[in-house]
């Protein structure tokens, strides 16, 4: 079973390489920015409790993210493998999402890390705002603050995974082809 974490600054292009990988890979592809917004549309009481994190960028904290991934998880018991897209965002998830999965006998297999400069990324979220529909992308400050979270509380968790050499930078500019490449030679590339 591989799991992989895809990770990346918001506008890095998670969503779409998570498409192209679960086509490919045959991974079930979880997303909790996906699953927020699901339950928010929905008007569930987690979605009710998300919506005033996302709308400002916020993380939704810790201990109803982990529930809610843990039973997205076990939700789909027959999976060859997992992507994990937007999973985990603090150190604490990472070392929630470790604990949980070696419970059942697996590990993340590898981080992979779409880099891509700020400046690159504001312009993308900029653009995807006129189509995305999405309150978060419409705000300047709102990605602002969003970049801003991911320095300070989701970078570090890319050190969580290069101290147990499972990270792997990959190029994130260029066409979406291009990097669904790169990205596809690294999974070819674990053991
Ligand atoms: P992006 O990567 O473009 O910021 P996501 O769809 O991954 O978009 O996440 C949107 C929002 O959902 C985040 O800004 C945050 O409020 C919330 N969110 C998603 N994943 C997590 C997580 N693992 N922990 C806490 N909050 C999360």
């Amino acid at each position: 079973m591989q799991n992989i974490v895809l990770f990346g600054p918001p506008g890095a292009g998670k969503g779409t390489q998570s498409a192209f990988l679960v086509d490919h890979f045959g991974f079930v592809h979880l997303s909790t920015g996906d699953i927020f917004r699901s339950n928010i549309k929905g008007a569930t009481e987690l979605g009710k409790l998300a919506k005033s994190y996302l709308d400002k960028g916020q993380l939704v904290p810790d201990g109803v993210t982990i529930e809610m991934l843990e039973d997205s998880v076990n939700a789909s018991p027959d999976a060859k493998g997992f992507i994990f897209d937007g999973f985990p965002r603090t150190t604490a998830q990472a070392e929630a999402l470790d604990a949980f999965l070696k419970g059942k006998g697996h590990a993340i297999s590898a981080m992979l890390a779409l880099e891509v400069p700020e400046e690159e990324l504001r312009t993308r979220l900029a653009k995807r705002a006129e189509t995305s529909g999405r309150v978060d992308d419409a705000d300047p400050l709102v990605i602002q603050k969003r970049i801003d979270v991911y320095n300070e509380e989701t970078a570090p968790v890319a050190e969580h995974y290069r101290f147990q050499n499972k990270y792997i930078g990959v190029q994130g500019v260029g066409g979406m082809e291009e990097i669904f490449e790169r990205l596809s030679a690294a999974i070819k590339g674990l053991s």
